[in-house]
C-alpha cells in the first residue's frame, strides 16, 4: 500500500499541470515522461560508451543525461510549448550525434519516427507545420543514411557493443513510441466517452419531460410514425387524463399537484406491460401506446392500472386524498393516420368525462 502511494505521488508530480490557462495537462505529462525515459536511456548509453574509452564520445554521452535532466527540471518552469520544442530539439540532436559518433548500425535513427508520432499527436501545431516537420524528418533520415554510407563513424564499435546498443536503443524507441501513443490515445478515448455521454444526455433532454421523466410529445410522435409505418401486429393507443386535477392544485397547491403527476407516472411504469410506450402528452394528459396488444388486451391492462391508481393515497397536508383518471382507448385498424387515431381516442376520453369520469371507454 505504502509503495503504491509513493509511486502514485511520483506519477502525480510528473503529470502535474503547469497551472497556465489553455495548456494541455496531457502534453506536459507526455513531455516529462518522455524526457525521463530519454534520461535513463542516455545514462545507460553513457555507461556503455565509457567502455570504448573515447574521450569525445564520453563527453557527449555524459552531457546528454545532464541535458535531459535540465529539460525535465525546466519543464516545471517553462510553458508546455517551450518544453515540448526543447525536448524535440534535444532528441533530434541526440539522434544525430549518436549516428555521427557510432554510425547507422546502432539503430538510433528510429527516434525520428518517435518525433514524427509525437508531432502529429500534439495539439499546438497547425497541420501544414506538422506536414513540413514530417517532410523534414524524412529528408533528415535520408541524409543521415547516405552520410553514414559515405563516412566512417568517429568511433568504430565492435560487434558485441553494437548489438548491445542496438538492443538498448530498440527498447527505448519502443518504450517512447508506446508511451506517446498510449497517453494520447487515452485522451482520445476519454473525449469520445465524454462525447457519447454528452450526446446521450442531450438526446434524453430532447425526448423526455423533465418533471415526470416520461417521453415527451416530440418523441411520442416520432415513435408513433415509425410504429404505424411498420405495423405488423395489433396496436392500441390510449389517451388518459387526470380527473378534476385543477381542483387538486387549487385545494392542495401546485407542489402537491406535481407529486401526483410524478406518482402517476411511476405507477404507469410499474403497472403497465414492459413494452408500453408511456408519454406525457400535455399538462395532466398521458398517451399510452401498446405495441403488441389489441383493444381488449389493452383494456384489461388499463383496468388493472385504473384500480391501482384508485388505491393510491396522497398527502394533501391537512388531509389525504385519492385521484382517478379517465381513459379513451382505440385499436389501430392498419389504415387510419395518426391524427385520426388520436382524435378518436380523444373523443372517447371526452365521452368518459361526460359519463362520470374514472372509466375506460373503448
Ligand atoms: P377534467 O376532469 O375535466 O380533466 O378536469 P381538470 O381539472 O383535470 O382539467 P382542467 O383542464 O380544467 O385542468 C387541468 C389542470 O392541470 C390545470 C393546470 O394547472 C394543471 N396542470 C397542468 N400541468 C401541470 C403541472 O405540470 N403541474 C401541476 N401541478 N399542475 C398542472
Ligand atoms: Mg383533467
Ligand atoms: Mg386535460
Amino acid at each position: 500500500m505504502k509503495e503504491n502511494s509513493v509511486f502514485a505521488t511520483i506519477y502525480e508530480n510528473i503529470c502535474r499541470d503547469t497551472g497556465r490557462q489553455n495548456e494541455s495537462a496531457k502534453l506536459i505529462a507526455v513531455v516529462r515522461l518522455l524526457t525521463l525515459s530519454m534520461l535513463v536511456h542516455s545514462l545507460i548509453c553513457c555507461m556503455l560508451v565509457s567502455l570504448t574509452g573515447h574521450i569525445g564520445a564520453l563527453v557527449f554521452s555524459v552531457a546528454s543525461p545532464v541535458l535531459f535532466l535540465a529539460v525535465f527540471v525546466l519543464s516545471y518552469h517553462w510553458s508546455t510549448f517551450a518544453s515540448y520544442c526543447v525536448l524535440n530539439v534535444c532528441i533530434l540532436f541526440w539522434t544525430c550525434m549518436n549516428i555521427y559518433c557510432f554510425g547507422w548500425d546502432i539503430g538510433i535513427q528510429h527516434f525520428l519516427v518517435v518525433l514524427l508520432v509525437f508531432v502529429f499527436f500534439c495539439k499546438y501545431r497547425h497541420e501544414p507545420v506538422k506536414v513540413l516537420f514530417a517532410a523534414a524528418l524524412f529528408l533528415l533520415r535520408l541524409y543521415l543514411y547516405f552520410y553514414c554510407h559515405s563516412h566512417t563513424p568517429v568511433i568504430i564499435l565492435d560487434t558485441g557493443l553494437t548489438g548491445i546498443l542496438q538492443t538498448v536503443n530498440s527498447f527505448f524507441i519502443f518504450l517512447a513510441l508506446g508511451l506517446v501513443a498510449y497517453l494520447f490515445s487515452t485522451t482520445t478515448q476519454e473525449m469520445e466517452g465524454k462525447l457519447i455521454e454528452y450526446n446521450r444526455k442531450l438526446m434524453k433532454q430532447a425526448n423526455t419531460d423533465t418533471l415526470t421523466g416520461l417521453y415527451n410529445r416530440r418523441r411520442t410522435m416520432e415513435y408513433l410514425e415509425n410504429l404505424l409505418s411498420a405495423a405488423d401486429s395489433q396496436i392500441s393507443i390510449c389517451i388518459c387524463d387526470i380527473d378534476h386535477f385543477k381542483r387538486v392544485n387549487d385545494t392542495y397547491g401546485h407542489n402537491v399537484g406535481d407529486v401526483v403527476l410524478k406518482t402517476i407516472s411511476e405507477t404507469f411504469q410499474k403497472r403497465l406491460p414492459p413494452d408500453t410506450f408511456i408519454s406525457r402528452w400535455g399538462g395532466e394528459e398521458f398517451l399510452l401506446i401498446f405495441p403488441r396488444l389489441n383493444g381488449d388486451e389493452a383494456s384489461t391492462a388499463l383496468e388493472t392500472l385504473r384500480q391501482k391508481i384508485r388505491d393510491l393515497t396522497f398527502d394533501g397536508g391537512f388531509e389525504n386524498f385519492t385521484i382517478s383518471l379517465t381513459y379513451g382507448l382505440v385499436e389501430y385498424d392498419y389504415h387510419s393516420d395518426i391524427t385520426t387515431l388520436l382524435k378518436e381516442a380523444d373523443e372517447k376520453l371526452y365521452i368518459g368525462k361526460e359519463n362520470g369520469r374514472d372509466r375506460i371507454v373503448f
